[in-house]
């Protein structure tokens, strides 16, 4: 790094430049050494507080992405800071050969008042599916037989990266280059219970849907789908998983995604908000099924370690507040209010959807250059597809902050969509 600032004081003597030189070093140092797997963005972060980030030349961002829908409390969060600060000095790692005391409470705190019996701990959301689909097969082989293995997913469904979450991944971009799937993995339509008509159940170990679509779009399950999915599940003896690793853990405004639905799966799956930054992954299922897994059946070396179910209990333990629920609800009525009012001016934005702090606006057009120039103005967003901005801010965001935002994204549509409605 003093290199770069040595070389840039050599040819540049105005700060700004020098300090852009500076970001520009930084992301060509980035792009020689990291795989290329990511087309990101051309600013290099440094540090954040609340609901805002820095980039290492000092430009603020409004952050509407957190991490993806991760940093639920906000950027350094002083509680978060303290407490993981504190389990970092006392302990941070000591295998599942031992039980923790923060593993125990995080356990007991998420079982509590759901519709599940039993938690394990993993670092990941895709690993939060792995678990998931090896307990349905587990159940499924004993419960029904051997020959009943195979996992329903929906169209533009995303579970995540590792071979079993690709292969219930319900979207060949994700998975073209990386044949040979996992067997025994099947695609329905979202939203569409007739597609179903033609498939054996007895040969259905489970049936694995996001309650919001993500990555697909921010597309929400129809109530009456997920209904009948449910009874049929039932039914048939299938388990029932639901992915909530980006719309669980408060996002829609209840602890669970399916609070909102009057319904619960027999396993759901969460990540990304969970440990409100810190790596942990979680899938909890009810009694029945995870009495399928006995010792040894699965495990982990990091999962569950004490620092991040430190993390992840300091987030849970304010998000499960019934007072702290009411106000994402609330924020996320502003939101969406705001965004529909928005669309009410721009015939660019055909749709606004989601639930709670977890939105996606639909253009009529590709929205990277909406993104790019909310970018330059000091707004974070994230795409969801090639026509979808997604919204995810901290849970922890305010009502100036929504109201920011919402002008930021105004004059970027302004600005870079074609057609605009007087
Ligand atoms: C992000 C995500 C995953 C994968 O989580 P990773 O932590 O990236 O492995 C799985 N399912 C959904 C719905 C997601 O949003």
């Amino acid at each position: 790094m003093t290199e770069v600032l040595a070389n840039n004081s050599a040819t540049d003597t105005k700060p700004e430049n020098a300090a852009s030189d500076l970001q520009t070093a930084w992301i060509a140092r980035g792009k020689n050494v990291l795989m290329n797997t990511y087309a990101s963005f051309p600013i290099v972060l440094a540090n954040g507080k609340g609901s805002y980030v820095e980039d290492v030349n000092g430009k603020k961002y409004l952050d509407f992405v957190a991490g993806i829908a991760v940093n639920s409390l906000g950027h350094c969060n002083d509680e978060y800071v303290k407490a993981v600060s504190e389990q970092l000095a006392k302990l941070v790692h000591c295998s599942n050969l031992y039980l923790n005391t923060p593993n125990i409470e995080l356990a007991e705190k998420l079982v509590e008042g759901s519709a599940f019996d039993r938690v394990f701990f993993c670092n990941s959301g895709a690993e939060a599916i792995e678990g998931s689909i090896k307990l349905s097969r587990k159940y499924a082989k004993e419960a029904k037989g051997e020959n009943c293995t195979k996992i329903l997913s929906m169209t533009n469904s995303f579970h995540g990266r590792t071979y079993g979450a690709l292969s219930a991944t319900g979207q060949t971009k994700y998975q073209n280059g990386f044949q040979p799937l996992v067997p025994e993995m099947e695609t329905v339509h979202f939203n569409d219970f007739e597609s179903l008509a033609t498939v054996d159940f007895d040969t259905v170990a489970a049936i694995i849907i996001e309650p919001i679509q993500g990555e697909g779009g921010v597309h929400p399950a129809d109530l009456t789908f997920l209904k009948r999915i449910r009874e049929l599940c039932t039914e048939e003896n299938i388990v029932l998983i639901f992915d909530e690793i980006q719309c669980g853990v408060g996002r829609t405004g209840k602890f669970f995604a399916h609070e909102n639905l009057g319904l619960a799966p027999d396993i759901v799956a969460l990540a990304k908000g969970l440990g409100g930054g810190f790596p942990i992954g979680a899938f909890l299922a009810t009694e029945k099924i995870a009495s399928a897994f006995k010792n040894g059946d699965h495990g982990t070396t990091f999962g569950g370690n004490p620092l991040a179910c430190t993390a992840a209990l300091t987030c849970v333990n304010k998000i499960k507040q019934s007072s702290f629920l009411e106000t994402v609800h609330k924020r996320g009525q502003l939101l969406h209010t705001l965004l529909k009012d928005l669309q009410s001016k721009h015939v660019a934005i055909k749709d606004v959807r989601g639930a709670g702090l977890m939105v996606g606006i639909e253009l009529d057009q590709p929205v990277k250059s909406v993104i790019g120039a909310c970018l330059d103005n000091g707004l974070l967003l994230v795409g969801a597809g090639e026509k979808v901005i997604r919204m995810l801010p901290p849970l922890t965001v305010s009502d100036d902050e929504i109201k920011s935002a919402v002008n930021i994204l105004s004059s970027a549509v302004a600005a870079s969509c074609r057609i605009e409605q007087v």
